[in-house]
């Protein structure tokens, strides 16, 4: 589904600058991209983080994965081509947040390594910045942790083309943060978020 479809189209240039979007919120937008095995913890974890950040006066929003597939990526399953346009979508829509001023938290698994370079690339490109974040835990501990029964369903054969178990999950090579959930607490993974956001740059000492 990548690629220009219609035509007659031209990019219209808006009159707001972004630095002063940036002035109006007193923060700058950036994309926190989460990616982990299903029940790795990502979700608990964005939502920490924004909750947190909110109680501190900055704004923030969480994309999540389960949630968006209710609304804009209904049509979209899981085979790896779904997979790959879902995070085209996500990114595109994470970069629009961002570039809105919004710290904004996405929660997905995103299990191929191209599909978040794309990702990174889109917002390299866009001059907004891209932290990924690798929520990382045993296959083993996401399994008993099983929130929502997905794993024993897999096991089943109740769910074909599940990451982890019968579909791949490449992790980050290069990601700015990994957080280890079979050791961090959800409390401590998310305060070692905001420090690394700190620390970029992206929030001021203080928060
Ligand atoms: P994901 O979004 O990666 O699928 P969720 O956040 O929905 O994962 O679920 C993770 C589950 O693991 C939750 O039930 C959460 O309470 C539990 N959990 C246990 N320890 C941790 C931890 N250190 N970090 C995050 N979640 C944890």
């Amino acid at each position: 589904m990548i690629g220009q479809r219609a035509t007659n189209i031209t990019w219209h240039e808006g009159h707001v600058e972004r630095a002063s979007r940036h002035a109006l919120l007193g923060q700058q937008g950036a994309t926190i991209w989460l990616t982990g095995l299903s029940a790795s913890g990502k979700s608990t974890i964005a939502f920490t983080a924004e909750h947190a950040l909110t109680a501190a006066g900055r704004l923030a929003y969480v994309l999540d994965g389960d949630n968006i597939r209710h609304g804009l990526n209904s049509n979209l399953g899981f085979s790896p081509e779904d997979r790959t346009e879902n995070i085209r979508r996500i990114g595109e829509v994470a970069k629009l947040f961002a570039d809105a001023g919004v710290l904004t938290f996405t929660s997905f698994i995103s299990p191929y390594r191209a599909d978040r370079d794309l990702v990174r690339q889109m917002h390299v490109k866009a001059g907004l910045p891209f932290v990924e974040v690798h929520v990382a835990a045993p296959v083993e501990v996401c399994e008993q942790r099983d929130p929502k029964g997905l794993y024993q369903k897999a096991r089943q054969g109740k769910i074909p083309e599940f990451t982890g178990i019968s579909a791949p999950y490449e992790a980050p090579t290069a990601a700015e943060l990994t957080l280890d959930t079979a050791e961090l607490s959800p409390e401590q993974a998310a305060a070692a978020l905001i420090d690394c956001l700190r620390q970029r740059g992206l929030l001021p000492a203080g928060i």
